[in-house]
């Protein structure tokens, strides 16, 4: 198992690690910083260096459990000591705007009462879906103000470990159908982000919401009955 470093402190950059598997597929290693792309967040992008060597790392992804460095190149053989290190631009662009996105999911709630029915997210660009009966460039403004006035209020983002038991029984996590995740996911990892929102999450976050910027509406489309669709862009 790989010691997931991003999970408890997102902005470690770099750590020391040592190749526990190399395939095809990917590099396994021993402690990462890496995030592995899930929950809407994409994986990081980096390198890895060794004494006499190197190789670019283009993706990271999670299969049965086991985060993978997608290397562009050679990898190391087994044993080798690295030096892991995220492109940190790249990962703090992703960090701001996916708590962008929780704190948009929290004043859609709160002020509409109007679930999240999916989204995606790039560096400083992302959309959401919300299952909200109607849409206009107008909503999509006032929307705007609010959600910039949330992140204005400087909100600390905190991460914690909940025991399952006590997570399915938290009002804030039903509602996030915290009920979803597999069962053997025990402690489940909670983001919490102020008085504003609290969901069950696996991604990488910014230490408070401040930290985010100014975020801007770019677009509002319906993508059909009770499904309709929120575009966000953050300066880089
Ligand atoms: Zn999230």
């Amino acid at each position: 198992m790989t010691e997931d470093l991003s999970a408890i402190d997102a902005y470690a950059r770099e750590t020391d690690a040592t190749v526990v598997g190399a395939d095809d597929e990917g590099i396994v290693l021993d402690r990462t910083v890496f995030y592995a792309r899930g929950g809407g967040q994409p994986g990081d992008t980096g390198v890895l260096m060794w004494e006499d060597g190197s190789v670019a790392i283009a993706d990271t992804v999670k299969r049965a459990g086991i985060v993978l460095h997608v290397p562009r190149g050679e990898p190391p053989a087994v044993g080798t000591v690295v030096r892991a290190v995220i492109d940190w631009d790249r990962r703090y662009q992703l960090m701001r705007t996916h708590t962008a996105l929780h704190v948009l999911s929290a004043v859609i709630w709160r002020d509409f009462g109007a679930k999240v029915t999916g989204g995606s997210m790039e560096p400083c660009r992302a959309r959401m879906d919300f299952e909200l009966e109607g849409i206009s460039v107008e909503f999509g403004k006032g929307v705007e103000e609010r959600l910039n006035a949330a992140l204005a209020e400087a909100h600390p983002v905190d991460v914690s470990f909940l025991p399952r038991s006590e997570a399915l029984a938290d009002p804030d996590l039903i509602r996030t159908k915290v009920s979803l995740i597999p069962e053997h996911v025990d402690p489940i990892r909670v983001v919490t982000i102020g008085t504003i929102d609290r969901q069950a999450d696996g991604g990488t976050h910014v230490a408070n919401t401040s930290e985010v910027g100014r975020v801007r509406v770019t677009g509002t489309e319906s993508k059909g009955k009770d499904n309709k669709r929120m575009r966000i862009e953050l300066d880089p």
